[in-house]
């Protein structure tokens, strides 16, 4: 419905935006609706609006009741970056639900040293053991040259490396259950832009790897013992209140934060978000901080504020020394506008869809 395209709200900077949350008419696929309202928007209603947050919760504890107590040392693995929804649900897996937790932190270089000195602090003063896994940089770096040039961003290494990390420390730990902090209504990037799975990530690096080289970090455990450890999201199961849980975090953790504070728990953020825009033409901040007034978290004057502010124009300070760090240079941006993880081979989808109803099945 091209014709509704005009109808949303049209910006001082020439920018027609939905009159809901902040997306701009340059989105994939989008048109507003007569009032101005995003096609997203509208989704979002559709999917989100009924959710009972009280039978979410009574399952959440069915699923918690199943695997409390049962572990050899820990019930349940919480991956633990130190941002506020890690932090929250270690919090709340630790002190609600009484699991005993192991904390697993996952370090690709580009942490925050505020970060990490957090998630050590914390971990101490929950009285929860933690892990870090570091892995050795020299490949890192090698992986996400070859993800920036073949597909004009780097984020996709971690997006493969990091579950797979999380989930070979609970395999290894005999761990079966793993709880995070990943909230798909604020967080989820845009399904039009970012897609990554082995497939597809074996598929990229092919041509830059001998792939017994990423086997460790990037393609283990199996599928097989992958359906042995069940995944779930906090967020999804209680309403996942930004003031409360900043309000705990301080109080409970010293967190030292608030939400004004915008912070990235990765030093790569800017330069991803910049390259995000070159690529697709909208903005990391703009996709979530749109996310966040869909949900009620903060005001659409407020999103506007912080995208005004941060939504890099140009590119951010520091970011050719960034480049160079990962053996490129601005040469990437020629032509970046045409490079896309779909341009590579991706996971057959009704496997991926037998797959995912299988790991929602697991007890
Ligand atoms: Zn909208």
């Amino acid at each position: 419905m091209i014709s509704h395209r005009s109808e949303g709200e049209p910006m001082a900077e020439g920018k027609v935006r939905c009159t809901r949350c902040i997306l701009p008419d340059t989105y994939p696929n989008i048109d507003f609706d007569e009032k101005g309202v995003c096609r997203v928007c509208r989704e979002f209603d559709e999917k989100y609006s009924s959710i009972d947050w009280k039978a979410r919760e009574r399952e959440l504890e069915s699923i918690l009741n199943r695997y409390r107590g049962k572990g050899k040392k820990y019930d349940v693995l919480v991956p633990f970056s130190g941002g506020k929804d890690s932090s929250y649900t270690l919090w709340m897996m630790k002190n609600k639900y009484k699991m005993r937790c192991l904390a697993f932190n996952f370090d690709n270089g580009f942490l925050d040293e505020n970060a990490l000195a957090f998630v050590k602090k914390a971990a101490r003063n929950l009285g929860v053991d933690l892990i870090t896994y570091t892995p050795d940089r020299e490949l890192l770096d090698r992986v996400y040259k070859r993800a920036l040039e073949a597909t004009g961003e780097f984020c996709a290494a971690c997006v493969v490396l990091m579950p797979t990390a999380i989930f070979r420390a609970a395999d290894t730990q005999g761990i079966r259950l793993i709880a995070a902090g990943f909230s798909d209504i604020l967080e989820s990037p845009p399904p039009e832009t970012s897609y990554m799975d082995r497939v597809c990530f074996r598929d990229i690096m092919k041509p830059a790897f001998d792939l017994k080289e990423l086997e460790w970090d990037f393609f283990f455990p199996s599928w097989k013992r992958m359906f042995g450890v069940k995944q779930i999201n906090l967020p999804n199961y209680i309403p996942w209140d930004l003031p409360t849980i900043y309000e705990t975090l301080n109080r409970e953790l010293d967190f030292g934060k608030s939400m004004k504070d915008v912070r990235y728990d990765c030093l790569g953020t800017p330069h991803s978000s910049y390259l995000f825009r070159m690529r697709t033409g909208f903005g990391k901040y703009e996709y979530l901080y749109a996310n966040m007034v869909r949900a009620g978290v903060i005001t659409r004057e407020e999103a506007l504020k912080v995208v005004e502010e941060r939504e890099p124009k140009e590119a951010p300070e520091g970011f050719d020394e960034f480049m160079a760090g990962l053996g490129c240079d601005r040469s990437i941006l020629e032509g970046i506008e045409k490079k896309s993880v779909f341009n590579f081979k991706t996971r057959n989808r009704g496997f991926r869809e037998f797959a995912h109803r299988i790991r929602r099945l697991l007890p």
